[in-house]
């Protein structure tokens, strides 16, 4: 293995589909839908399919379908408030997962400090130490309350934060609408994350994949849109999030042209260039939407009006199970404390070093319920804050959401 690969294991997302092709549970682990995505979006790739226009299915533009950063241009030129050049601001990638890649592969060099939030989405250490940068991270604390908790509740400690910016801080990697919590960044948040980033000159990473999933009213906060941080910010997104295919792993960064430049060197050197029908299709689903942003049938508003019943829905079945959930403010996934439950259990038969794999494994091979540990999401020697929790997934059919329900009931 060459030194930048030892050390690395097969993460939580290869580990527990595995788990699930065995044991056939019912899956709350891997976040994505499990009902059938929007009529016009799997018509508009069919359509592509029977297009008499034969150059659909051969290769586009390297660094993006140009029908595909138009309309993308168009969307968020209009959500920021700034002109943004399809062909310059904007990079199609292979999913969000390579638009993290290319970026930080394109602005990571030996030796840079990159400032990582806890819980994170879990490739964001393998990727920064596949660059030979230095991850620094910081937990989100659960506030102690009484009560229903929130994922507001979780919240970033300033002068923690404030201490791990120096000279050497290239990045830090945000993330909201966030996985795993469902913590929404409110204004205020980003603004001492932007303080932080114009003073020491820092790149914000900023991970908005679920920008549409928003709920009770709460406001998504576009980092790239505070004083001086167009600047110093590549925001990233995702087809599969927006459109719910996520098997169409279709994602795109964008950002001013001097940053974007990087990703774009990166992309070109790996993946080259993302297949045509797939952005085809996400163009076409883009313009269907831009021409009915304002109303509510529009899909962006229309999904998490849809959703928050579900979480509702879940955050009750698990409370009446003696679970203490987090109620996400965005996002589709809910981090539950099993904790409560820890006397009913005999975890053990397994043989994990932390106890939230050990009770996630049990639960899949024991009651038929899967779910993700969260310690996965955090560093090694911050590991044991997660140990308490499980993630499950509400995006799911309701008839998938009951039998959850009735099997966590029917558990004595
Ligand atoms: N970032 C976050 C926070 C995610 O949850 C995911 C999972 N989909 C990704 C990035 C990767 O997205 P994609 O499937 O488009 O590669
Ligand atoms: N983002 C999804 C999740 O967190 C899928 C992750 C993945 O497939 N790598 O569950």
């Amino acid at each position: 293995l060459p030194k930048r690969l030892q050390g690395s294991t097969p993460s939580v997302w290869n580990e527990y589909i595995a788990l699930a092709m065995q044991y056939k549970p019912l899956n709350l682990g891997q976040g994505f839908p499990d009902d059938a995505a929007p009529d016009y979006v799997t018509n508009a790739l069919a359509d592509i399919a029977k297009d008499p226009n034969p150059l659909l299915h051969q290769y586009t533009r390297g660094n993006g379908h140009v029908r595909l950063v138009q309309a993308l241009a168009k969307l968020y030129s209009g959500l920021i408030g700034r002109e943004l050049n399809p062909l310059n601001d904007i990079l199609i990638t292979a999913g969000a997962y390579e638009a993290l890649y290319s970026t930080i592969m394109g602005h990571v060099d030996n030796g840079d400090e990159v400032i990582i939030i806890e819980p994170f989405f879990d490739c964001y250490e393998p990727m920064v130490k596949m660059a030979n940068g230095v991850p620094r991270f910081i937990p989100l604390k659960l506030r102690e309350k009484e009560g229903p908790i929130s994922s507001a509740d979780w919240v970033l400690d300033e002068d923690e934060l404030a201490k791990l910016f120096n000279e050497k801080t290239k990045m830090i990697i945000l993330n909201t609408p966030h996985n795993p919590t469902g913590k929404v960044f409110h204004r205020k948040e980003l603004e001492v994350i932007a303080d932080l980033c114009r003073k020491w000159n820092v790149l914000c990473v900023s991970d908005e994949v679920y920008e549409w999933l928003v709920f009770d009213g709460v406001e998504h906060v576009r980092i790239n849109t505070l004083p001086g941080m167009w600047e110093r910010t590549i925001t990233i997104g995702s087809a599969g999030k927006t459109f719910s295919v996520t098997g169409w792993k279709t994602g795109w960064a964008y950002g001013p042209h001097e940053l974007i430049r990087n990703l774009q060197m990166v992309h070109q050197n790996s993946v080259y260039t993302c297949p045509t029908p797939l952005q085809e299709g996400v163009a076409r689903s883009f313009e269907l939407e831009l021409e009915r942003l304002d109303k509510p049938e529009c899909y962006f508003h229309s999904l998490p009006r849809e959703l928050q019943p579900k979480r509702d829905f879940m955050a009750k079945f698990l409370n009446e199970a003696g679970l203490r959930p987090t109620i996400p403010e965005g996002g589709y996934f809910m981090l539950a404390d099993w904790t409560p439950l820890a006397s009913k259990l005999n975890l053990d038969s397994e043989t994990d070093k932390y106890k939230d794999y050990k009770f996630t494994k049990w639960m899949t091979k024991n009651m038929g319920l899967q779910g993700i540990p969260p310690s996965a999401f955090y560093s090694e020697p911050n590991k044991h804050l997660g140990e308490d929790f499980v993630r499950y997934c509400f995006i799911k059919k309701q008839e998938n959401l009951n039998k959850a329900a009735e099997l966590l009931k029917s558990w004595k």
